[in-house]
């Protein structure tokens, strides 16, 4: 359905996007998942033949968008970053513009009522775009991408600046979307690529740095059996941290252990590795009873997808799927509401 070779984008002497390649099936979709100045929108911009690429190969369904780009364009529905609405339109007025310039074939009434029931707009038609809610303008941007039923959508980052409720119906939509449609969705809020997309191409630096289902990408790094545990010790002081430390020091597996913080009162977290492919939890649990301590909290530090982007953003080089080298230390970081954070360590690259 999509084919991109070698795709790259030089602005000046900027590398925005180098040497990209992948491939999008019918049916599918796919996440662009990277930190801002990534290059997402850029691939999506030459995805869409909205600018030309510096050097490298596109095809929509077989055709080149540089060579038959009318005949490629006509596949692709797309919604820039920030949604080309014009305001002083109704909507009605503006998707029937829409539907005008795409030169669509369609059965027009029709169609636009399809576009706006699709896109939950049938109650705002004749409202002035200026004056709906952010939700509502990202909807129409939706329906505009949807006019004349193109088979291919290209959503640049779609639910950037929505309330969570927003997020929620755009993110329903898309769900729903792609049961018809091929989908490319850029975000660099990760539990939203997790939530939508069947494969995620994770952009770094202009570079894929990882393709796969959220998944296959997990599998590829190694799992380290680590987990934080808090337990009580008998005295509620800090002589139970050593105590507590030695003993879990002598359970069969462990490779290390260190005392953390103090979390409740004379209480303290410890962070316990064992070697891979050693469950170690009921020999704690065991040890546990016999001082009388207890157990007041045990998590299992899982890969995440979010630790899995930070691993492999953070290095600055192409990391091969198998690679099992621990990573670099990192600055990125996901704030609560799972945006990435990201503050690239300063180890003299450019930017
Ligand atoms: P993303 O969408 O992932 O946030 P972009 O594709 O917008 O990233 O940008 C990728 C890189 O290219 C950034 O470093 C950005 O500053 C640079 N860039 C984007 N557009 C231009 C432009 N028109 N001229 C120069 N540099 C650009
Ligand atoms: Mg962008």
């Amino acid at each position: 359905m999509i084919e991109v070779k070698h795709l790259t984008k030089r602005y000046g002497d900027k590398q925005a996007v180098n040497d990209i390649s992948f491939k999008v099936e019918k049916g599918e979709i796919l996440g662009f998942l990277g930190p801002n100045g990534a290059g997402k929108s850029t691939t999506m911009n030459m995805l869409t033949g909205y600018i030309s690429s510096t050097s490298g190969q596109i095809l929509i369904n077989g055709t080149d968008i540089l060579e038959e780009p009318i005949k490629a364009k006509a596949s692709i529905g797309y919604l820039p970053e920030i949604p080309p609405l014009y305001v002083d339109m109704t909507v009605d007025g503006y998707l029937g513009f829409v539907y005008d310039l795409k030169k669509c074939k369609l059965p027009r009434k029709a169609h636009l009522n399809d576009v706006c029931a699709l896109c939950q707009l049938s109650n705002v038609r004749n409202r002035l775009i200026r004056n709906l809610s952010k939700g509502y303008k990202q909807r129409v941007g939706l329906a505009q991408a949807l006019i004349n039923n193109p088979p291919v959508l290209i959503l640049d980052e779609p639910t950037v600046g929505l309330d969570p409720n927003q997020i929620i119906e755009i993110r329903t939509l898309i769900k729903k979307l792609g049961k018809s449609h091929t989908v490319i969705l850029s975000s660099h809020i990760l539990p939203e690529i997790q939530a939508v997309c069947d494969r995620i191409i994770i952009i770094n630096k202009g570079v894929v740095a990882a393709d796969g289902t959220a998944d296959e990408i997990a599998k590829n790094i190694t799992n380290e059996h680590k987990m934080t545990l808090r337990i009580e010790g008998d005295t509620h002081t800090a002589a139970d941290k050593d105590k507590i430390v030695s003993a879990i020091r002598k359970i069969d597996g462990v490779k290390y252990v260190r005392a953390d913080m103090e979390r409740e009162k004379g209480i303290y977290d410890y962070d316990v590795e064992a070697e891979e492919k050693v469950d170690i939890r009921r020999a704690l649990n065991q040890m546990c009873r016999e001082n009388n301590w207890n157990i007041l909290m045990l998590q299992l530090s899982d890969l995440t997808l979010e630790d899995i982007f930070l691993r492999i953003t953070s290095s600055d080089i192409q990391v091969p799927r198998s690679d099992e080298s621990s990573a670099p230390v990192i600055d990125l970081n996901v704030n609560e509401k799972g945006e990435l954070v990201a503050t690239e360590k300063q180890n003299g690259g450019q930017e």
